[in-house]
């Protein structure tokens, strides 16, 4: 039994899950990032934190 962190994928035509936020992060930049850039999408703590991540990038 492991309490690894998994991050499964938001989107409801997909459900995928990543063992790694930076395989989550990479697969949600290359098969969702038309969906990804819409404000509403992926409202899941997952989808929340990898938005964050990418926004903190974008911005500035
Ligand atoms: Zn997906």
């Amino acid at each position: 039994m492991t309490d690894a962190e998994t991050f499964e994928c938001p989107s409801p035509d997909c459900s995928r899950t990543f063992g790694g936020q930076g395989e989550f992060t990479e697969h949600i930049n290359t098969e969702h990032a038309g969906e990804y850039q819409r404000d509403d999408w992926p409202d899941t703590p997952a989808g929340r934190q990898t938005r964050r991540d990418r926004e903190e990038s974008d911005e500035e």
